[in-house]
């Protein structure tokens, strides 16, 4: 099928590696990449209005259709004329489909699994069928269902301008066997969700839209091959790498490379859920086109400032009496205002809510600024050597 108002061109290609510079265009803007795609979740980058987040140049950010699907109900962003106009960022969005958090209420937190750790948190999903996910709604306590067709429609009056396709998100501790019927039902469910993409026509609240497919198989070669062929066979615009990318940095790393080799490489790439700055330049090298991780405003609220190459805790006592900016090398707000580590770590140790947004302001700033790096490494054919700058081995 055709996107209208979409496009995937890629412009420069590196000489020793799968690297690409290229650009997603979407009716709410172009985005250039490799790119970071920042969280969102709620319709908000947590304690950034949205003159920070563009300040900071960002692209394009992404919120979970999970949580607002549950508050405020996706038909009330769809009456404020779709996420971009409610959250006023009115650039280019995506939302997941909400799988990824209804699966971790099944399988403890799948963000844990995915990492290969076990938890024993409390289960709120009632059941998995061939028909869908139900769930209790943590906002109300009322039973939901979350079907393929429900993920579209919902992501439909939400309206981001890229979308994904619902699938069954498994955990790291479960069988092969068990790894190949999710797999085989997320297939199912990705037919279903591009029916009804395609029966509405493409068009969300906030206009055309584009829709990823995912690819799953956990960390086996064969299925990640099948779920990447599948994916590549049908009509999406894209393709999101999903599912267990197993229990270590260097099994994430083997499943990165083993599903890049079987994806279509005429299409956007984008790896769900992962960006520590090392793991971005490996999925770089290996083309993935964009990445997302909730990391940099997480670790920014609690104090974490991202540097190049080595992470300031500012609640350390350490800073106490230290007058320099986080990095006097850097341009965002934060530091060019000159708030000092030894303010910042009064402010974090006060709990005073600025905190957050300085230090916010400062590593989504950083983020951005590793991405605009990249890019004009791979167009001078020089990936590799900023990635040794980083700290970081190609
Ligand atoms: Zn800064």
């Amino acid at each position: 099928m055709q996107y209208p108002g979409f496009d995937f061109c890629i412009t420069d290609q590196a000489s020793d590696s799968a690297a690409r510079c290229a650009t997603i265009t979407t009716p709410h803007g172009d985005i250039p990449t490799p790119n970071f795609i920042f969280c969102a979740t709620k319709a908000n980058l947590k304690a950034m209005p949205i003159s920070a987040i563009r300040a900071a140049g960002v692209d394009i950010i992404l919120s979970n259709t999970y949580h607002l699907m549950l508050q405020p109900g996706s038909a009330v962003v769809a009456g404020h004329g779709g996420l971009q106009e409610y959250s006023r960022w009115r650039g280019p969005m995506l939302t997941d489909s909400g799988g990824f958090q209804i699966f971790s209420l099944g399988h403890s937190s799948v963000a844990d699994e995915i990492k290969g750790r076990r938890t024993g948190r409390g289960n709120m999903l009632y059941g998995i069928s061939e028909d869908g996910a139900r769930f209790r709604s943590y906002v109300d306590g009322r039973a939901v269902e979350l079907t393929p067709e429900k993920a579209i429609q919902v992501q439909m009056r939400l309206g981001a301008d890229i979308i994904l396709v619902l699938d069954e998100c498994t955990p790291y501790h479960i069988r092969e066997i068990q790894t190949f019927e999710a797999m085989e039902r997320s297939h199912r469910w990705a037919l279903r969700s591009l029916q009804a993409f395609q029966e509405a026509g493409g068009v969300g609240s906030a206009g055309l839209q584009s829709l990823y497919g995912i690819v799953q198989g956990g960390i086996y070669r064969k299925m990640r091959q099948i779920s990447a062929e599948f994916a590549g066979e049908h009509p999406f615009f894209g393709t999101a790498i999903g599912g267990c990318l197993g229990s270590s940095t260097q099994e994430m790393y083997d499943v990165m490379a083993m599903t890049m080799d079987y994806l279509t490489p005429q299409r956007p790439i984008h790896l769900l859920g992962v960006g520590r700055v090392e793991d971005i330049f490996r999925g770089v090298a290996l083309g993935i086109d964009t990445f997302d991780c909730v990391a940099p405003t997480r670790m920014a609220r609690h104090g974490g400032a991202l540097t190049k190459g080595l992470r300031l805790n500012l609640h350390n006592a350490v800073h106490v009496n230290d007058r320099a900016p986080i990095d006097v090398t850097c341009d965002c707000a934060t530091c060019q205002e000159g708030y000092s580590r030894g303010y910042l770590h009064h402010l974090l140790k006060a709990k005073e809510v600025l905190a957050m947004t300085l230090v916010s302001q400062h590593n989504v700033r950083f983020m951005v600024r590793v991405m605009l790096e990249i890019r004009q490494a791979i167009r001078e054919q020089r990936l590799a050597v900023l990635a040794k700058e980083y700290g970081v081995a190609l």
